[in-house]
């Protein structure tokens, strides 16, 4: 049996924000994650300054691409709104192992089916032990469904889901466009430059709606690459992969004894974008300092809104969720 003082399931931005947080405090943790990183993380690896901030990267050093828009442009039925901004975009399967490398902890491949509390500690597939729990494994995590799944159940009218494809591609246009809601979709498409000729084209929606409305993501996904066909990404070849995940809803419980659940394993996407490594990020630190300096673990400074919570986001959630269940806190 192998022991340590904090076990992290999960390697994503949750994960690694925490053990870098824990290690930087001297603390004792494994992570373990079920795949080799750098892995696969569907996602158009949109970042905001916050995050930057929050894990204090010096972009400068950042090794791996990293691409900063001026400009986003939303279109909304035709309308074109470019807006000012300052955002960026990396690849996750860049990104995610440089943060999870950066953090200095150990990190063991392994996927973990069995919890069982034990002695006021954690043990795991009866061949791990800790005091404390982190569970950061995404919308799967075992720690999730073991220990807070009850408490927490998930809303489904919150579940989103994605199709994406990152591909290499010579982009001539260096900025972030967004369409919302076309077609009916309940969400929104994306076209998400990375530096160095790589790109991102995804797209999303509450997953109920978009069933009740008698199409699906996948005819979404068609007209979508077609109209880029046409104007700003010419003839691209796709594979689409899917995802799920859900959005900010009724989170009353993320913390059980000496257990937490931080990012994805929560369910603390944004309700305005969809955006969860942000969230996942400040989760994931806070149940660190938890941990570290034993502050209550709150979602209170986790972002529930992308764009600020003022009355263009408001608008965004109720487009996305038609109010579904909002959080307690
Ligand atoms: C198509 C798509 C596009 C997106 N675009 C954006 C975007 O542009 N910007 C944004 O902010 N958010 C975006 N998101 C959301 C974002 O990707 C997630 O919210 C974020 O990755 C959550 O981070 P996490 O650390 O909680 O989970 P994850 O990144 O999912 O990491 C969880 C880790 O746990 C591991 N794991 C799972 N089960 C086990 C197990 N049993 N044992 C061991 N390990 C396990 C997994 O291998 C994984 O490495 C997008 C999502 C999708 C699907």
């Amino acid at each position: 049996m192998r022991s340590c003082e904090v076990l992290i399931v999960g390697g994503g931005p949750a994960g690694a924000s925490a053990a870098w947080k824990l290690r930087r405090a001297g603390r004792d943790v494994l992570v373990l994650d079920q795949a080799r990183f750098p892995r696969l993380k569907l996602c158009a690896g949109w970042i905001t300054p916050e995050v930057v901030r929050d894990l204090q990267i010096d972009i400068a050093a950042y090794p791996h691409r990293f691409l900063t828009f001026e400009r986003m442009h939303l279109h909304f039925k035709g309308l074109h709104l470019p807006v000012r901004c300052v955002q960026h975009s990396i690849r996750r399967l860049e990104f995610d192992a440089w943060l999870l490398e950066r953090s200095g902890a150990p990190v063991l491949q392994h996927s973990v089916r069995s919890i069982r509390e034990d002695g006021g500690g954690y043990v795991l597939d009866d061949q791990f032990r800790a005091r404390f729990l982190i569970g950061a494994g995404g919308t799967r995590c075992p720690v999730y469904r073991t220990l807070f799944r009850e408490l927490n159940p998930r809303a489904t009218e919150l579940q989103t889901v994605t199709l994406e494809h990152e591909l290499e591609y010579d982009w001539r246009d260096p900025n972030c466009h967004l369409w919302f809601f076309e077609h009916g979709l309940p969400g929104y498409a994306w076209y998400v430059p990375k530096q160095n000729g790589w790109l991102n084209i995804g797209i999303g929606g509450m997953a109920e709606r978009i069933k009740a409305s008698g199409r699906s993501i996948h005819e979404h996904w068609a007209r979508l690459t077609a109209k880029l066909d046409r104007d700003l990404v010419r003839g691209a070849h796709y594979e689409p992969a899917g995802y799920s995940y859900y959005l900010r809803g009724r989170v009353e419980v993320v913390r059980r004894g000496n257990a937490f659940i931080a990012g994805d394993a929560a369910g603390l996407a944004t309700r305005d974008m969809a955006e969860g490594i942000g969230p996942a990020v400040r989760s994931g630190l806070a149940a660190a300092e938890a941990i570290v300096s034993g502050a209550e673990y709150r979602l209170g400074a986790v972002t529930g809104a992308s764009f600020g919570g003022g009355m263009a986001s408001r608008l965004l959630d109720w487009a996305m969720t038609r109010g579904a269940v909002r959080d307690a806190a």
